[in-house]
């Protein structure tokens, strides 16, 4: 017997055993599992609550209280002792529970009486089930061995409650399958239905004890030394070259893994009679809860480690081989990075993230994939299992998981009318964006990465308008040198079989961060050191792009744009390193291209006012819209508080860019819009009103703006405009929507 009176959670595990061996249903199971605890800890109570539904909890077992409150008894979380011990997913002991603040008297139970109270939460991977509580007469304070037997058998319940032992019977079923809706952030417009598809999936342990602690110990020893080899290996690469920051971040997830307080905590548990995986869960189970309340981003960020190290030892003990992705999977996950999620290409209809935001390296790779996406859909990893229904609604930021018949039916509609359109805009592929009155718009796609180009053809559109670069660098784990580069440069414009491409050079900083490249910390990076500036004062990286773009395209016409050209002066150096790369190119024998097209983005509002210098020397400018508009605005487009106050049909916004289309006209510079503006009809409607010709946008608008264009006349548009732009109207955009619509403009989406 241990000081405190206790056999040990070992002996307690082995009774427990004994109590699952026998037959029985759930709620039989869970009354003896009470008894044999109060029994082993010498507690004349012993009480287990589940969890219903989201926010209550039920009394469903108890030796000690009396018996009519069993399925009566219920508590919100974060109400009394019980309700607190689940809400904040931690043990809590007193020798004086009924003047302990907080504590809430019912009558039904006859608890009153019993003074010291010791109360664990069952937990499973960040998921609270329920709450297990031993009281007794005597005032006493339990000891942190009894907590933590307390805590080693809680593991186990949660265990058997998830492999369905507890199930069955009155009243036991955990109601884990109820209907949830998230609301949460829209990452990729679109629809989609299927069955979850966990990325880090749940194992299911069906044994949680053992006989043969040494054996577990020595399973534990393996799996651990394989875990320290793999994470060695893993970061050996990465830290050769790491520097600063992102060092710091490796060598914490290293020292992790070797953690000797881990190892320890990991086979005292074992050696209180679980298996490994159970012990490894529980370990698990207490970082995410810490995590959930960690206000500290660096506390955060070393909780995921070691949320991850245990995933990754997890999946060690229990040998999983890839689970194989069913049909029509939406993937859900905490996080993902770009690489991983490339991995799953188009085998996933639906992405859904608990966290990352709309600008995030995996938000990135998802819109240039086309998969819809959600983020921000807080604890959907613990309350998903696999194969469970789940529908996502990309546009509106809305996850349902389980929805019920009316709710599927309805996405389905959503879905088939989606496809009936595009079928729609299927039909206008090989057309010309001509509207009414002749006036045509070439409409150019943008892209990232080879495996897009195929939809330029698929699309009907023209070429590629933009070409983002950035995307080859941020999905992998360190700098791609020239040759590869070249070699993806000279893809893709086989791909693109002769098509125009407009290949922007290097785009980074703000948010979009290189791994593997250090960076200065920067209270603003949407103002700071990014796209061309980062080039411009590291040439030696701006030079090795550009003869990789020029090695690429070997004798074919090429096309380059320097991005966020803020200063006329910016452009004239980039290019320069152009002329320079081209030369020297050159002077070692490549072939290269004559026929070399350089252009600039307007990105910040200063590049209007540019000299007509500019406007002659440069050989086409594109709007970066996304970025210009979080400038004219102040409003930082990654930021979901304001980033959809402002909209690209503000009449200031459009006042601003019709000056701009005049300016290029005057020195007949060609002139496009590749922001995500373009790809809206109404949007593209107001660019082409106020002169836009060209516009670029991801493959999947084309469509719609090529239909939209097609419904109405340009002369119109514009004479509405010319009005409209130089009267104040009381919410522009809705103004102009009415109109388009009466004028018959098809701006439906
Ligand atoms: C833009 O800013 O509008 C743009 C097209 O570039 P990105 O979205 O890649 O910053
Ligand atoms: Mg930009």
């Amino acid at each position: 017997m241990s000081p405190s009176g206790t056999l040990g959670p070992r002996a307690l595990l082995r009774r427990l055993r004994q109590v699952m061996a026998e037959p029985g249903e759930g709620q039989e199971r869970l009354d003896r599992i009470a008894n044999v605890i109060a029994e082993n800890m010498v507690a004349e109570v012993c009480s287990i609550y589940l969890r219903r539904g989201e926010r209550m909890l039920e009394l469903c077992a108890t030796k000690g209280l009396r018996p009519e409150a069993v399925h009566t008894t219920r508590m919100r979380i974060g109400q009394g002792l019980v309700g607190r011990i689940a809400e904040r997913a931690e043990p809590f002991t007193t020798a004086d529970a009924p003047n302990e603040p907080g504590f809430e008297y019912r009558p039904e139970t006859g608890e009153e009486i019993y003074s010291s109270f010791c109360g664990v939460p069952i937990q499973r991977l960040g998921q609270i089930i329920g709450v297990l509580v031993v009281q007794n007469a005597a005032a006493r304070q339990h000891d942190e061995e009894e907590i933590d037997a307390l805590s080693v058998v809680a593991m186990v319940i949660a265990e058997m409650a998830e492999s369905g032992q507890l199930t069955g019977g009155e009243g036991v079923d955990l109601a884990r399958g109820s209907a949830q809706t998230y609301s949460a952030i829209g990452g990729v417009e679109g629809a989609a239905i299927g069955v979850v598809h966990l990325h880090e999936p749940k194992l299911a342990v069906t044994q949680p004890f053992t006989d043969d602690v040494e054996k577990e110990l020595v399973r534990l020893d393996i799996a651990m030394n394989g875990l320290r080899d793999e994470v060695d290996a893993l970061l050996t690469d990465d830290l050769s070259g790491a520097t600063g920051e992102y060092r710091d971040v490796l060598e914490a997830y290293r020292m992790f893994a070797h953690d000797k307080g881990w190892l320890r905590r990991l086979n005292e548990s074992v050696q209180s009679g679980v298996v490994a995986e159970v012990a490894v869960e529980r370990v698990q189970s207490e970082a995410r809860s810490r995590m959930e309340r960690a206000a500290n981003p660096y506390l955060r960020d070393r909780l995921h480690d070691l949320d991850d190290l245990a995933n990754r030892l997890l999946k060690r003990l229990s040998g999983t081989e890839e689970q194989e992705i069913p049909e029509n999977a939406i993937l859900v996950a905490r996080h993902i990075g770009p690489g991983e999620l490339l991995d799953y290409g188009k085998s996933i209809g639906g992405l859904v993230l608990e966290e990352g935001g709309v600008g995030s390296h995996a938000a990135i790779v998802a819109r240039a994939m086309e998969i819809p996406m959600v983020v921000g859909a807080e604890r959907i990893v613990a309350h998903a299992q696999n194969g469970d229904p789940i529908a996502l609604d990309g546009d509106a930021g809305t996850v349902f998981l389980r929805p019920d018949e009316a709710l599927f039916d309805a996405m389905s509609e959503k879905i088939a009318a989606a496809e009936a359109a595009r079928a729609r805009y299927q039909a206008l592929r090989d057309l010309p964006a001509t509207s009414k009155d002749g006036q045509t718009t070439g409409l150019f796609i943008n892209a990232g990465l080879v495996s897009d180009l195929p939809q330029l053809f698929e699309s009907g559109a023209q070429g590629v308008g933009l070409y983002r670069t950035e995307l080859q660098f941020l999905i992998r784990a360190s700098m791609p040198n020239r040759t590869d580069l070249a070699a993806v440069y000279g893809r893709v414009l086989d791909a693109a079989k002769g098509a125009p491409v407009v290949f922007r050079t290097l785009d980074i900083g703000s948010d979009k961060v290189l791994p593997y490249m250090r960076r200065p910390q920067e209270d603003n990076p949407a103002l700071g050191w990014r796209a061309v500036r980062v080039g411009l004062d590291r040439p030696h990286i701006m030079k090795m792009q550009l003869q990789a773009l020029l090695r690429g395209a070997g004798a074919r016409p090429l096309t380059i744009m320097f991005p966020f050209i803020a200063d006329e002066a910016e452009f004239y150096q980039a290019r320069d390193y152009l002329t320079e790369s081209h030369n020297w190119l050159q002077s070692r024998g490549y072939t290269v291209s004559d026929d070399i097209t350089v252009g600039a983005m307007l990105e910040t509002p200063s590049l209007a006012d540019a000299s007509d210098r500019f406007f002659q020397e440069v050989d086409f400018l594109s709007v970066g819209g996304n970025d210009l508009l979080q400038f004219m605005f102040a409003a930082d487009r990654g930021n979901e508080r304001v980033r959809r106050r402002y909209s690209a049909l503000h009449p200031a916004f459009l006042r601003y860019l019709r000056r701009v289309t005049e300016r290029a006209a005057d020195h007949d510079v060609r002139l496009s819009f590749c922001g995500e503006a373009a790809g809206r009809p109404l949007e593209a409607l107001a660019l082409t009103g106020i002169g836009f010709r060209s516009l670029s946008m991801r493959p999947v608008s084309i469509g719609p703006v090529k239909a939209m264009l097609r419904s109405v006349k340009l002369g119109e548009v514009k004479a509405y405009l010319d009005i409209a732009l130089a009267t104040p109207v009381a919410n522009f955009p809705e103004a102009f929507r009415a109109w388009a619509i009466e004028a018959g403009a098809d701006v439906t989406p």
